[in-house]
């Protein structure tokens, strides 16, 4: 059946570049929860992949050009458009990402304020002027647009990391090529349409689908493009920096996560409770910032497993279109077996099970929300990211400890902790070697925040005015003879 859209215009089986609707449907997308499909979008490679490119160098010669208001008022007229569209946008997502509506047409909420934030932020891109070191001379800094920007995008946030990517990029005056996940296309095209709509120029924003191997290393080789972001897993983000390197181009890579998520003993155990299933359960867990291994303290544990699993019995698991419905599907079959697999390891070593552990009756990928406890460091969760509705939950004693233990990853995207002892949360957050920490909340992305992390988790940082940074290149004058 096909989606109850009010505008079925916004449900694409074409590719967007040069501001034309071009190739053919032919590669499905499934709805995870029911396994149906939902529509289907072209499968480009190379050859397309380099024509966007060459389309997106020609608009960008002119969108450069322009001024920062004018590309200000576009990009405010995109976020007025994704707006208008939330509830289209958040069926869309939902169909083909499985995640509850509500979540959705937050995410959708989330995608547009990027555009917002820098649609204010295109009219603050300032110069400098340095002090001279001869009397003759001025020293000028100017900073121009980088160039065609590329894009590789997954499908936890089918928005969200298209637009904290494109509008900086299209805010300071790049062009950008965007290849979405296979898996949540739709909605990426989707926002390519309201981008027309909304009056950015041809060639200035292009989604491609199709092979991603090829599509990225063309990207990531081609003299012409002098970005590329990405955000997804660690060996593909490694991968591209290699190829990455042949043109010497800058990249930005959001990569996977390992996030801890300590509890000591002087927190608020209901808001930590509150925290945890947030950070934990929102998306299914499938969030590069989702909690994967939760710390608490000695005094605290048994109250906060308690209540804790209380929560997670009370999450309601099925079609995200469903009223009520909390968690939703996983994306793929994969997934599925990568929870289990996790569990089961914990299980076999010892771990209790408090509750969930299974395939949900449901079938399809859909898996129980699972809280464990008894955890210990030579499980494979403590070094893996699960990417999915499993809790575990190790007991520790001192402050040092939980610090040791949290930092004890090569990834260091998000961190949380719980504690009301100033002392203790300065010297925890300056520990903490991660690159974002939320402290007494389990929510940190918002739109004028720097996201990124340090280790293997990426580099660079998108959102907030540093995320311009990225898209920037500086000019130093040296201007003499005055
Ligand atoms: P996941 O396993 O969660 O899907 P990936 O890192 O494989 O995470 O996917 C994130 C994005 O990277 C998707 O758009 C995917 O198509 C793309 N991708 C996967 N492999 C490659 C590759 N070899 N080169 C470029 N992009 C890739």
């Amino acid at each position: 059946s096909p989606l109850p859209l009010k505008d079925p215009s916004l449900l694409k089986s074409q590719c967007y570049v040069n501001g034309e609707w071009i190739g053919s449907g032919t590669d499905p997308v499934i709805n995870p929860a029911t396994g149906q499909t939902i529509g289907h979008v072209p499968r480009f490679g190379a050859r397309e992949a380099a024509e966007a490119v060459e389309h997106a160098d020609k608009a960008f010669k002119l969108w450069s050009k322009t001024t920062a208001k004018e590309r200000s008022n576009i990009l405010r007229r995109w976020f007025d458009l994704i707006i208008a569209n939330t509830d289209d946008l958040g069926l869309i997502m939902t169909a083909e990402q499985g995640k509850p509506l509500f979540e959705s047409k937050g995410e959708v909420g989330y995608a547009a304020s990027f555009v917002e934030f820098y649609a204010e932020e295109a009219r603050r891109i300032y110069g400098e002027m340095i002090p001279t070191h001869r009397n003759d001379a001025r020293i000028l800094v100017h900073k121009q647009p980088i160039g065609v920007c590329a894009a590789i995008t997954p499908w936890n946030f089918p928005a969200a990391m298209i637009t904290r990517k494109c509008a900086p990029a299209i805010a300071v005056g790049c062009a950008t090529v965007i290849k979405p996940a296979p898996e949540t296309p739709l909605t990426a095209l989707a926002l390519a349409e309201l981008a027309h709509r909304a009056g950015i120029p041809a060639g200035v924003f292009n989604v491609i689908t199709g092979d991603a191997a090829p599509i990225g290393k063309v990207w990531c080789e081609h003299p012409t493009v002098r970005f590329i972001g990405f955000t997804g897993s660690t060996p593909v983000g490694k991968l591209l920096m290699q190829q990455a390197a042949s043109t010497v181009k800058r990249v930005g890579l959001e990569l996977g996560g390992n996030a801890p998520f300590i509890v000591f003993d002087d927190a608020d155990i209901d808001a930590a409770v509150e925290g945890a299933m947030l950070s934990k359960y929102r998306n299914m867990g499938q969030t590069c910032v989702c909690a994967n291994r939760i710390f608490v303290q000695d005094e605290v544990h048994d109250e906060f497993v308690a209540k804790f699993t209380a929560k997670v019995r009370e999450l309601k698991v099925g079609n995200g279109l469903d009223a009520g419905v909390t968690q939703g599907p996983l994306i793929k079959p994969a997934a599925v077996d990568k929870v289990e697999s996790h569990v089961q390891d914990a299980l076999a070593k010892g771990a209790k099970l408090e509750t969930g552990g299974h395939r949900h009756a449901l079938g399809h990928t859909f898996f129980e929300p699972t809280v464990l406890s008894g955890m210990t460091s030579d499980m494979i969760v403590t070094r893996e990211e699960t990417f999915g509705p499993l809790a575990p939950v190790y007991r520790f004693k001192t402050e040092q400890e939980a610090i040791d233990l949290a930092n004890a990853s090569q990834y260091g995207l998000a961190s949380y902790f719980y504690g009301r002892d100033i002392g203790r949360i300065f010297r925890v957050a300056e520990a903490l070697e991660y690159g974002m920490v939320g402290i007494n909340t389990g929510l940190i992305g918002v739109d004028v925040a720097p996201f990124g992390g340090v280790k293997e988790s990426g580099l660079g940082r998108e959102g907030s005015h540093h995320g311009t940074e990225e898209f920037l290149e500086i000019k130093y004058m040296l201007l003499a003879g005055l």
